[in-house]
């Protein structure tokens, strides 16, 4: 087992973390401020080839893996985006790149991969709707055939990047459950426009990630070409998974990178704040400790997160590892970027410590894109083998 890091992989971290260091904190905070989507660290990530470092050479990535991925975004994270930075991947070389590359037609892998990589383009996935959230596989959005294509009903919740997105990637039922063999039967990817009759939507308020909009979104009859489809008729569900699997590893990697930026605000505070005398804050052990767990929690994320991208990148499974870092990742940044706003007591609460963004975003990913008690839930069943409740 070897737990080193290439020199290449190293060059492509410190790449990542010249940029996010590059626009930093004071820029994230003033799109999250606006509701804006980052456009211009975006074009950076993309102008230096890091939006394709796991997408085939031959369609302009660089053939790399998700473990190179893994570096970039927790750098990222750690240079001042925080744990959006991972949405921005999962949006774009996940959603559009891996589904695609992976389980895409030629012709859609040669119009769409060089677009998503440059950054001409931005996707995003509808899958979760109102009624099937955790328990995917009770989703009723229904792709009807109709010629060669197929029209599309129903309702997705929570689609993040739709306002930005040109691509969107539908999971839809093609047969419906009653007459299915399974319940993962009957399932089916497209990628389709975002600007299409009958596609509407509508953001959502919410408590973070301000810079991706999350909204509600709406097909009423709306066109799918035969070409559109993604993978397989009906046999979607299991291509679905390999999809979110690389999910939470971007997922992880934000936070990963956000636990560090967290601990590193707080330390630095700590250092200098002093309110007894000349002792610095940081000398207490009431506020060491917590923050020493959360850096040691974090670093069995990384870690756990590091072989899941490695097994992806062997072609190995991998399900397991990514669910198990998400787990510890999402808990790992919810309790640093907690302690260290209570390290910075006031200070932590401010808009200009910026800590108050991190741990609103962070919040998100203990139940999204999966909760920790799915994760839980899976961890029981496969690798415990006990009996299922639900
Ligand atoms: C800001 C935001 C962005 C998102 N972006 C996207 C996106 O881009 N695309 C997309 O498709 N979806 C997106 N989602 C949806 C996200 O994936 C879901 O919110 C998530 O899967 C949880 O589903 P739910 O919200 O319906 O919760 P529910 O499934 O209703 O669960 C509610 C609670 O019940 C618990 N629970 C449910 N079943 C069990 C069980 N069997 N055992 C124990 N506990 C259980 C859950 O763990 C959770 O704590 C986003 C959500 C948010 C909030």
């Amino acid at each position: 087992m070897d737990f080193l890091i290439s020199e290449e992989q190293k060059a492509i971290a410190a790449t990542a973390r010249k940029i996010g260091e590059e626009y930093g904190l004071d820029y994230w905070r003033e799109k999250d401020a606006k509701k804006a989507f980052p456009r211009e660290i975006w074009k950076a990530i993309c102008d230096a080839g890091l939006c394709g470092v796991a997408l085939p050479e031959e369609y302009g990535g660089s053939g790399l893996g998700m473990l190179e991925m893994a570096l970039i975004v927790e750098n990222l994270a750690a240079g001042g985006g925080g744990s959006t930075v991972g949405q921005l991947f999962m949006i774009n070389p996940i959603f559009g790149g891996v589904s695609i590359s992976r389980f895409g037609t030629k012709e859609m892998k040669r119009d769409l991969l060089p677009k998503i990589i440059s950054g001409e383009i931005n996707c995003c996935m509808a899958l979760t709707e109102p009624d099937a959230g955790s328990n995917s596989l009770e989703l009723r959005t229904f792709a009807t055939r109709d010629g060669n294509g197929w029209r599309v009903n129903g309702r997705k919740i929570w689609i993040t990047g739709v306002e930005a997105a040109a691509k969107m990637l539908i999971v839809a039922r093609t047969k419906k459950v009653e007459e299915s063999k399974r319940r993962t039967e009957g399932l089916s990817m497209f990628m389709v426009d975002v600007e299409r009759k009958g596609l509407t939507f509508a953001p959502i308020e919410k408590l973070g990630t301000n810079t991706l909009s999350s909204c509600n979104v709406y097909f009423d009859d709306v066109r799918v070409e035969g070409n559109e489809l993604v993978g397989s008729v009906d046999g979607g569900w299991y291509e679905l998974l390999d999809v979110l699997n690389t999910e939470r590893i971007v997922t992880t990697a934000g936070l990963v990178g956000t636990s560090e930026l967290a601990i590193r605000l707080a330390v630095d505070y700590a250092k200098e704040r002093k309110v007894f005398g000349k002792t610095p804050i940081g000398a207490y052990q009431g506020l060491q400790f917590p923050l020493a767990q959360a850096w040691a929690e974090n670093e069995c994320a990384r870690v756990m997160n590091h072989k899941a991208a490695s097994l992806f990148d062997r072609g190995l499974p991998y399900g397991s590892e990514s669910n198990v870092a998400k787990l510890i990742g999402a808990q790992a940044a919810a309790a640093a970027t907690e302690r260290a706003m209570q390290t910075m007591g006031g200070m932590g609460y401010a808009k200009e410590s910026h800590l108050e963004r991190l741990w609103r975003d962070c919040r998100l990913f203990r139940f999204a894109p999966i909760a920790e008690e799915m994760i839980l839930n899976f961890i029981a069943g496969q690798n415990l083998g006990l009996p299922r409740s639900y």
